[in-house]
């Protein structure tokens, strides 16, 4: 089995990712960062996001497994003091692995950019730099409302419990094959009016926004910034593809959820 170890800078995980380098060798697992089986993530959420993204191209090849060295994440299912039964259950190599939906993003660029094809973990979010969002939402062809207030975030199950839970959004369970739709402090009052709840969207939808022409946006997808501002349109839909963690040690979702916010 060839295995990737992916850590953050922090000098715990360092010491963590020298001492599991040490330990997976000595159990002759081949280290490969280029084409790994498995990608072993040393940090917290955010290291696994930053992971997921950086083997993005090989998700149908590529399971992951999150160690975590600060406070329980939804990524993360190891503890760093766990390393020797984490290469233990490598080598007795059950292969179980859990899948989880992603979030497709379709990014049209009004300066004649060509149009991007993006993929998020946990969600994308616009927000205008400069003024209020204005933007026409759809949902499939139809115009659903015209939105006006800081932002969108359109997010994944998984991510139902990271940026969409702040904004109000229902916590998702990563089996329920859908996408959700939540607002960034909209304005309503007598003359805008847009819905003012967050909406689920089913596998089969897909949402669009239309933005204002000649404005400049802030989009994030998870935890990396969109560099171009000239946005034009968004379309968001599941993916087909789907990240995979391998179950070595797989945690209750709605344990997960109580222990990391009740
Ligand atoms: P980060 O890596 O410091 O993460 C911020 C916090 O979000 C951390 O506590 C992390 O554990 C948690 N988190 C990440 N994914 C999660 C998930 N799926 N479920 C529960 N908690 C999760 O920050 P960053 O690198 O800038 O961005 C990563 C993520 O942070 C974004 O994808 C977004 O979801 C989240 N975020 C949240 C807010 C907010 O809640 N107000 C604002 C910005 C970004």
């Amino acid at each position: 089995m060839k295995i990737s170890i992916f850590s953050n800078e922090k000098k715990q995980s360092q010491k963590v990712a020298k001492e599991l380098k040490y330990k997976l060798k000595e159990q002759q697992f081949i280290i490969d960062e280029k084409t790994p089986d498995v990608v072993i993530t040393i940090g917290g959420d955010g290291t696994l996001l930053s992971a997921f993204h950086a083997y993005q191209d090989q998700l149908a090849t590529v399971r992951f497994i999150g160690v975590h060295t600060g406070h329980l994440g939804f990524y993360t299912d190891w503890r760093d003091y766990d390393i020797d039964e984490l290469v233990r259950s490598l080598k007795e190599e059950t292969q179980k692995s859990v899948s989880y939906p992603l979030l497709d993003i379709e990014v049209v660029y009004s300066d004649g950019s060509d149009s991007e094809l993006r993929l998020a973990l946990n969600e994308a979010s616009i927000k205008n730099i400069h003024h209020t969002m204005v933007a026409n939402v759809y949902i499939k062809t139809e115009l659903f409302e015209c939105y006006r207030g800081d932002g969108l975030s359109v997010s994944t199950p998984t991510g139902s419990t990271a940026y969409s839970k702040s904004l109000g959004g229902a916590v998702l369970h990563p089996r329920v094959n859908a996408i959700q739709l939540n607002e960034i402090a909209s304005i309503n009052n007598r003359v805008y009016r847009s819905l003012g709840s967050p909406m689920i969207i089913a596998a089969d939808e897909w949402i669009t926004f239309d933005m204002k022409e000649q404005e400049e946006y802030r989009l994030t997808i998870d935890n990396y910034l969109v560099e171009n501002p000239n946005i034009k349109q968004l379309r968001f839909c599941l993916s087909d593809k789907r990240i995979q963690f391998a179950s070595y040690r797989h945690t209750h979702f709605w344990k997960r959820v109580r222990d990391a916010f009740i």
